[in-house]
C-alpha cells in the first residue's frame, strides 16, 4: 500500500460517488453535475444545456490568461435573476395578490461593469432595478438606469452631494427613493428640496425588534447602526408633513442582515415591517413600496439546514412566506396591499462565478519513507518504533497509537538532552508519522473508530499548495469562517485517495481552507486526488459571486487575478465561447497601489547594477541580462507563473 493513501477497504469508485461527496447535488443544485469522463459541468440554466469546467480553464490559458482565474458564467447570472422574478410573479399570482414586484439588485454585492449590465438586460422584462449604497455606485445606478418603469433605492449614510445627485435623478423622470437612515437625514432632504425645488420620493428604514440571525445579524436590531426607531419614525413624519413632503414618504424598508439562515427571522421581520407599513398608511401617508431588504441566502453546504453557512428555505418558499405575510398584515389592516421590492445580492450572484486554482505542492509529513532497517547497532527506541510500524506484537490500532506516543515522547526528551543524534531523530519521526498515517481511520461508515483516533485525519491531512490568495479572493472564508464549496475539476471518476486541507501561497498562516462543506457537519479536510507529475490539477472554488471580489485586498501585493465571461453557444462544438477577458492586476499595478513607481524602481537597481560591473562584481551582459528580467517582470503576473520554456502543455481532453 501506498503509505501516503487512507486505507478503505471498497474499491470501485463511480461519478454517483463523486457527486455524492464532493456535495454537487445539495450546493449545485441543477446547476453543476458531473459527466461520464469524470469532468465537473455546468449547467447555466438548470437544463441540458451544459459546459465542461476544464474547457473554459484551457481556453482561458491557450489565451494567455494566467491561473487563478475567476470564470463567470453570464448565462447563469441571467438565470438566477429570471428565476427570482418569476417566482414572485408566481407568488403574488397564486396569493391573488394585489400588488407587483419591483426587484432591486443591490450594486455592493458586485458592482463588476459585465455583472450589472447583465443583471440589468436580464431583468428588463420585470422592470428589476438597483440599490445604491454610497455616492460612486449611485453614480453607476444613475447613468446605467434606462427603464422609468424600474426603481433606484438609495440606502446607506448620504451627504448633501449624494442627495442632490438623487434629486436630479427625479428631475430626470426616475423613481428613485431615498431610504431615510437616521434623523439627520429628513433635515438635509427638506432643506435640498427647497433649494432645487424638486421633490423627492422618501422611505424610512425601519430599526426592527426582530432581531436578525447567522453571521450578519448586527444589521437589524436595537443596536444596529442603521435605520429609525418608532419614536424616530413619528418624529420624521411629523417634520416632512410639517415641510409640506408628506405625500413624498411612500416606502417602507428593512433589512436583517445577509444570509439570513432561518425563514421564521425573515416571517417575523416581514410582518413587523408591514405593520409599520400599515400604521404609515393610516396616518394619512400615500404609501406604496414596502422593501423588504436583503438576507436571502444561499445553500453553500447543500444541508438546508439554519446552519449558517446554509438556509431552511427554498427561493420559491422566501417569496411565497413574504408576499403571503404582507399580504394577511394588509388584509387586517384594511390597506391596500403595497408593491414589494427585495434587495436581494448574494442569491442573484453567488451561483455564478467560480474561481479555479491549481495545486502546485503539496506538504506532507509522511513525504520522506522511514530508512530500510539498519540492523546493526541500531537505536532500542528506532526497533521499538519499528515494530509498531510492522505491528510484530499484534496490537490492536489504539494500541498501537498509545505506544507510538510513548515513543516519539521518549526521542523528543532524548533529543533535547544531547542523547539522540538528528539521523536518529529523522528515523524516529519517520517511523512515528508512518505508523500514524496507517492508523488514520478508513471513514468507512461501517468501521468504528476510537475517539482517540479521530482527530488523525486532521493531524495527517497533507497541505496542497494552491495558486491563489484567500485574502484576495475568499476574503469571507477568513474574516467569518464562511465556508465555499471545493471540488476538482476533473479526475472526478478516479477515486480520491488523499485527506488534504489547502493552503494558498501568501506568506501568511491564515492563508488556507481548512473548513469545507459538508452536508451533516463541518469537514476538516478534503478528500483529492494524489498528484500527477506533469498534469496539473484543478480546484474550482464555488459560489463566489457575492462580495468576495471587491472586499479582497492586497496581502503580499497579490491582487486581482485574472478573469474570463463565458456564454453558452450552441455554434461552437464545446458549447461556449469566451466574450471578455480581464487581466488580473500587474507587478508594476500593485507596486503602483503602494507609492512605488515601476520606472524610478527600475533606475534604482541600474545604478546598483552599474556599480556592481564597474567593480567588476558581474559581467556587463550579466548586468544587462539582471535589468531586463526586472524590467519583464514588472509587466508580469504576481501570483506563481511557470518559466515560458518549462511550461507543462495542458491538452484539451477527448
Ligand atoms: C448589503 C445589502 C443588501 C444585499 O443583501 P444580500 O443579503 O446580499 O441580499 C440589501 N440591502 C441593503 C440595505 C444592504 O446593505
Amino acid at each position: 500500500m501506498n503509505p501516503n493513501e487512507p486505507s478503505d477497504s471498497r474499491t470501485e469508485w463511480t461519478i454517483a460517488d463523486a457527486k455524492h461527496y464532493y456535495g454537487l447535488k445539495h450546493w449545485g443544485g441543477a446547476n453543476f453535475s458531473v459527466d461520464t469522463n469524470g469532468y465537473l459541468m455546468v449547467h447555466p440554466h438548470g437544463d441540458s444545456a451544459t459546459i465542461r469546467i476544464h474547457d473554459i480553464v484551457t481556453e482561458a490559458l491557450s489565451k494567455g490568461h494566467k491561473l487563478p482565474l475567476t470564470i463567470r458564467i453570464q448565462d447563469l447570472l441571467r438565470t438566477r435573476v429570471v428565476r427570482l422574478n418569476q417566482l414572485f410573479a408566481q407568488a403574488i399570482e397564486e396569493e391573488n395578490y394585489a400588488g407587483r414586484y419591483r426587484g432591486v439588485f443591490p450594486i455592493k454585492v458586485n458592482q463588476l461593469r459585465e455583472v450589472v449590465e447583465e443583471i440589468q438586460d436580464a431583468g428588463s422584462p420585470f422592470h428589476y432595478g438597483f440599490e445604491c449604497g454610497s455616492k460612486p455606485e449611485l453614480m453607476i445606478a444613475l447613468a446605467m438606469h434606462k427603464d422609468v418603469e424600474s426603481l433606484i433605492i438609495c440606502n446607506g449614510y448620504k451627504d448633501d452631494a449624494f442627495v442632490r445627485l438623487a434629486l436630479s435623478g427625479r428631475r430626470l423622470g426616475k423613481s428613485i427613493f431615498l431610504v431615510v437612515e437616521q434623523l439627520s437625514e429628513v433635515r438635509r432632504i427638506i432643506q435640498l428640496s427647497k433649494e432645487t425645488g424638486v421633490r423627492p420620493l422618501i422611505g424610512f428604514r425601519i430599526k426592527l425588534a426582530t432581531a436578525g440571525e447567522g453571521k450578519w445579524a448586527s444589521s437589524s436590531g436595537e443596536n444596529a447602526k442603521f435605520g429609525l426607531t418608532s419614536p424616530e419614525v413619528i418624529d420624521a413624519a411629523r417634520r416632512l408633513k410639517r415641510a409640506g413632503l408628506g405625500d413624498c414618504l411612500q416606502l417602507i424598508h428593512f433589512h436583517i442582515g445577509s444570509q439570513v439562515p432561518n425563514i421564521q427571522t425573515i416571517k417575523k421581520a416581514t410582518v413587523e415591517a408591514s405593520r409599520f407599513y400599515c400604521e404609515l398608511s393610516k396616518l394619512g401617508f400615500p404609501m406604496r413600496y414596502l422593501d423588504v431588504g436583503g438576507g436571502l441566502g444561499i445553500d453553500y453546504d447543500g444541508s438546508r439546514s439554519n446552519f449558517e453557512s446554509s438556509m431552511n428555505y427554498t427561493l420559491r418558499e422566501y417569496t411565497r412566506d413574504v408576499v403571503y405575510n404582507i399580504k394577511s398584515i394588509c388584509q387586517d389592516a384594511e390597506v391596500p396591499p403595497p408593491d414589494i421590492i427585495s434587495e436581494s445580492g448574494r442569491a442573484i450572484v453567488a451561483p455564478h462565478s467560480i474561481l479555479i486554482t491549481e495545486v502546485c505542492d503539496r506538504i506532507s509529513k509522511t513525504s520522506v519513507a522511514p530508512r530500510a532497517s539498519a540492523t546493526t547497532k541500531c537505536n532500542p527506541l528506532i526497533r521499538d518504533l519499528r515494530a509498531i510500524l510492522n505491528n510484530s506484537h499484534n496490537s490492536s490500532p489504539l494500541e498501537r497509537y498509545h505506544d507510538a506516543q510513548q515513543k516519539i515522547e521518549e526521542a523528543n526528551n532524548l533529543f533535547n538532552l544531547g542523547y539522540l543524534p538528528l539521523k536518529e531523530k529523522a528515523d524516529a519521526d519517520a517511523l512515528y508519522w508512518a505508523i500514524c498515517r496507517e492508523l488514520v481511520p478508513s471513514g468507512e461508515a461501517s468501521t468504528y473508530a476510537p475517539e482517540e483516533l479521530e482527530s488523525l485525519p486532521r493531524v495527517m491531512a497533507e497541505q496542497y499548495v494552491c495558486n491563489f490568495s484567500v485574502f484576495q479572493s475568499l476574503i469571507d472564508h477568513w474574516a467569518c469562517d464562511q465556508l465555499f464549496p471545493v471540488a476538482p475539476l476533473h479526475r472526478l471518476n478516479e477515486k480520491p485517495t488523499v485527506d488534504a486541507t489547502l493552503v494558498d501561497i501568501t506568506c501568511d498562516s491564515e492563508g488556507k481552507i481548512s473548513k469545507f462543506t459538508d452536508v451533516e457537519d463541518v469537514r476538516h479536510s478534503l478528500r483529492l486526488h494524489p498528484l500527477k507529475p506533469k498534469e496539473p490539477y484543478y480546484l474550482g472554488v464555488f459560489l463566489v459571486g457575492a462580495y468576495q471580489d471587491i472586499m479582497g485586498d492586497l496581502h503580499n501585493l497579490f491582487g486581482r487575478v485574472d478573469e474570463v465571461h463565458v456564454f453558452l453557444e450552441d455554434d461552437e462544438e464545446d458549447g461556449f465561447y469566451i466574450e471578455d477577458s480581464i487581466k488580473g492586476f500587474t507587478i508594476n499595478d500593485v507596486l503602483g497601489f503602494t507609492q512605488y513607481d515601476g520606472h524610478l524602481l527600475t533606475r534604482m537597481m541600474k545604478k546598483q547594477i552599474d556599480r556592481a560591473t564597474k567593480a567588476d562584481q558581474i559581467k556587463p551582459r550579466e548586468g544587462t541580462r539582471m535589468l531586463d528580467e526586472y524590467a519583464h517582470l514588472l509587466k508580469g503576473p504576481t501570483y506563481l507563473s511557470e518559466d515560458k520554456q518549462r511550461q507543462r502543455r495542458t491538452k484539451k481532453q477527448p
